[in-house]
């Protein structure tokens, strides 16, 4: 059995969720439950607090876990980032008070920094030459500027919201994260041959959220150009038309191409444009 650590009630626990629940696994009763038997599939679900989950896995607790980059690498634990998630993005940033405005690097030196990341704020300083205190907390870091713990913080932003309600500002970024899969690196062969089953599920899902189903109708004569616009999986499937002189032709493309694909489609006579959303696409 793969037992799977997912972060118990936070920002990546729905998402999580339902990225099994795309890959065809299912977990009764939400999260009420500390461990739960998945449907469908042989696993177990271990439902934990983020800061735990890289060491559960390093000790071999749990198999594999659903977790924030940032986590992560300020754990530092022995394990693998087997696959990257494309949910829960955000940046670890310093943040100065708005007040100071325009102040060079170097100007960090001697400033206190409130963080709950230690270990990637301090490995910053260290590369930058800059001496800085941090202090360390565990929550509501955006805060302690304006109660005088702190002149700076080095903390998560997505939005810049919460920031900006604090009166502060985003000064340098540390890290780009997002919602990655990590890995024990001792798995047994039955649980790897599962971990694979699993990620196989994860690739198909990701793909198929990056692409989108076109079907439109073209005129014959125009029906070389338009496929020249879409490479589908193979080759478009083309389709005669009622209409005489006509076809519809049906094709994959990819989300970062939409928009000049649209537009290239339209220029070359493609009419009644449909974009549909693909479930999940296994090659
Ligand atoms: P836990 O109770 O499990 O320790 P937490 O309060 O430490 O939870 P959450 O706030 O639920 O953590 O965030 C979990 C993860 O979501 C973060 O580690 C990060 O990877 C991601 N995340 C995405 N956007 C943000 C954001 N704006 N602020 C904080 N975390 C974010
Ligand atoms: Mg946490």
């Amino acid at each position: 059995m793969l037992r799977i650590a997912v972060q118990k009630s936070g920002r990546l626990s729905e998402d999580s969720l339902k990225l099994l629940k795309e890959c065809g696994i299912g977990v009764p009763n939400g999260n009420n439950q500390l461990k739960i038997k998945a449907e469908n599939f042989d696993a177990e679900i271990l439902f934990l607090r983020d800061d735990d989950i890289p060491e559960y896995v390093q000790d071999g607790v749990a198999d594999i876990g659903f977790v924030g980059e940032n986590v992560v690498l300020e754990k530092n634990k022995a394990t693998e980032i087997v696959e990257r998630l494309g949910y829960g993005k955000c940046r670890l940033s310093i943040a100065l008070p708005k007040t100071r405005k325009k102040i060079e690097l170097k100007e960090l030196n001697g400033m206190k920094i409130a963080t709950s990341y230690p270990f990637i704020l301090n490995r910053w300083l260290k590369q930058n030459k800059i001496k800085a205190e941090t202090h360390v907390i565990s929550g509501s870091v955006e805060i302690a500027p304006r109660i005088g713990l702190a002149d700076a913080i080095c903390d998560l932003v997505s939005s810049g919201s919460t920031l900006f309600s604090n009166e502060l500002y985003e000064y340098e970024t540390l890290l780009r994260s997002e919602a990655v899969l990590i890995s024990g690196k001792q798995l047994s062969p039955q649980r790897k041959e599962l971990l694979d089953k699993l990620l196989f599920r994860i690739r198909s899902v990701k793909k198929a959220k990056y692409n989108k189903y076109v079907l439109l109708n073209a005129p014959n004569k125009s029906i070389e150009q338009i496929c020249a616009y879409l490479p589908g999986i193979n080759s478009p499937t083309i389709v005669p038309l009622a209409k005489k002189g006509w076809s519809s032709v049906h094709s994959v493309i990819s989300e970062s191409d939409f928009w000049n694909v649209i537009e290239n489609l339209k220029a070359a006579g493609a009419e009644g444009i449909l974009i549909i959303p693909i479930e999940k696409m296994i090659e």
